[in-house]
């Protein structure tokens, strides 16, 4: 009674404010998040594929929420929506036969051919077997101007090894004519040439370069590297080796291939609840707003991927969030949310935003990247992306996470994650960048989810998905957002 007595007495003289501040402390609910969950993950939103209905509508719900939490539009006109120009690529053909030294033609059994960006032709390009593609610091291991580069679909063994995407857009920047991707042993060619000759997306800016690229099962590239002069017995043990650069293979190949092109605008959204202090910096939460859409054929039971986790949950996190930053002390610095598009076909619209920040990127303090939160239950440790990538960063997530009553898990299993997440198109542009939270704490459930509901339409909303860890890790959020938009807690390292 006494407590309402004096809400209600000091309510009369301040009630805007105060009620802010109750709004401003209260702790994020699991009903809070579910109800946005279940809206972004509504089958109406249709997988909120980019380009799609479902995209204007989560858009406009994102900046709509953003909006009454007290943010403004943070794209360069002040709008909330930053324009990202993209190309997607359907229904490659194409061919590639090869020759050998005497000039007679290798029989390859199967082979997916495509052009990821519209055309692509080589024509008496002379082979080299390249390994994984890369040396230990990301290189590429040879001069592969023009030849095309036979590369182990296998990442490079060690720590973060680059993903094959990274590896084919290294050796189409060092100018392979085309790239062949040899796949491991019991490779289940089928499933993935079709995928392979799937829809590809890039961004606009950086379309219209990269080489066609070969598909090739696995006793056709044996049959390849063999008719080439190496021994594909041996050819993962080469590229393993110290020193191997890359070897020539007695073979020239012609390749063709062609897709269909289309050309479109998706959309970041992007909002800024200004800070106290004008030119103090700025703390970014991010979060993909996309998922992958109609993700099954036609007349399948189900073929709405709905992304639930992955990654309505973060976006859920990010507008509860923005709400209590938006209703409480207002932090020295100004918080900038960032929605963004296309992260399922390669972070596509966090390297848009990176080319094109709407904040000088030199004045973002740090970046919280929030994807695939709804993992763990309540009480999970504290875990990171990112640990030991930003020196003095997480000695302040680390207070944050002991403040609220959660342990820490101080080791780096998350960072196996840093490629694979939106917050490296940041990190890669040298802006400190993590993910906290407990969905990379506790591995077996995290892997759980990864081997089962994954980018599938099961990815759905049910009592089953755990938002209790969703709600403490929008709580954390508040947190860290007031901390590092503190400069008096976290002065600029
Ligand atoms: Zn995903």
């Amino acid at each position: 009674m006494k407590t309402i007595y004096a809400f209600a007495a000091i309510a009369a003289f301040t009630t805007a404010p105060l009620a802010a501040q109750t709004l401003g402390n209260a702790p994020v609910t699991e009903a809070d998040l579910r109800g946005h969950i279940a809206w972004l993950a509504d089958d109406a939103r249709e997988g909120r594929f980019p380009g799609t209905p479902g995209e204007t509508a989560t858009a406009h719900y994102i900046a709509r929420h953003l909006s009454a939490a007290g943010f403004v539009g943070g794209a360069a006109d002040g709008s909330w929506y930053q324009p990202v120009p993209l190309v997607e690529y359907y229904n490659s053909h194409g061919r590639m036969s090869v020759r050998d030294a005497e000039g007679r033609a290798v029989a390859l059994p199967e082979l997916a051919v495509r052009s990821p960006v519209g055309r692509g032709i080589a024509s008496g390009a002379q082979m080299v077997f390249v390994g994984h593609g890369v040396d230990a610091a990301g290189q590429v291991v040879a001069d592969v101007r023009g030849k095309v580069a036979v590369m182990l679909s296998a990442p490079r063994p060690g720590e973060n090894p680059m993903s094959g995407a990274d590896r084919r857009a290294a050796l189409a920047r060092a100018g392979a004519a085309a790239i062949v991707i040899l796949p491991p042993a019991n490779f289940p060619f089928e499933a993935f040439s079709r995928q392979f000759l799937g829809r590809t997306m890039q961004l606009a800016a950086r379309a219209g370069t990269a080489p066609a690229e070969v598909l090739v099962s696995a006793d056709g590239g044996a049959a390849l590297l063999r008719a080439g002069g190496v021994d594909p017995e041996r050819a993962s043990e080469m590229a393993a080796a110290e020193g191997f650069t890359a070897a020539p293979l007695a073979l020239t190949a012609d390749v063709e291939a062609e897709t269909y092109v289309r050309r479109y605008t998706s959309y970041n959204v992007v909002g800024r609840l200004p800070g106290r202090v004008a030119e103090s910096g700025a703390v970014m939460l991010m979060g993909h707003w996309d998922h992958t859409g109609l993700c099954r054929p036609e007349g399948a039971e189900d073929r709405i991927c709905n992304g639930a986790v992955d990654n309505a949950s973060g976006i859920a996190v990010i507008l509860e969030a923005a709400e209590r930053l938006g209703a409480g002390d207002r932090p020295d610095r100004d918080i900038i949310v960032i929605a963004t598009t296309a992260e399922e076909q390669g972070l596509l619209g966090a390297y848009h935003w990176a080319d094109h920040p709407t904040v000088p990127l030199d004045r973002i303090v740090v970046n919280l990247n929030i994807d695939t939160v709804a993992i763990a239950p309540r009480g999970t440790p504290v875990a990171m992306v990112g640990r030991g990538t930003v020196p003095g960063l997480e000695a302040g997530v680390d207070s944050v996470a002991r403040s609220l009553g959660r342990a820490v898990d101080s080791d780096e299993e998350g960072n196996a994650f840093i490629r694979r997440q939106d917050g490296w198109a940041l990190t890669a542009k040298g802006v400190a960048s993590i993910m906290a939270g407990g969905s990379f704490s506790d591995m077996a459930l995290l892997n759980a989810f990864l081997s089962g509901p994954y980018h599938a339409p099961d990815d759905e909303l049910t009592d089953a998905v755990p938002l209790g860890g969703a709600a403490d890790d929008a709580d954390l959020h508040v947190a860290l957002a007031r901390h590092f938009g503190s400069r008096a807690i976290y002065p600029r390292p």
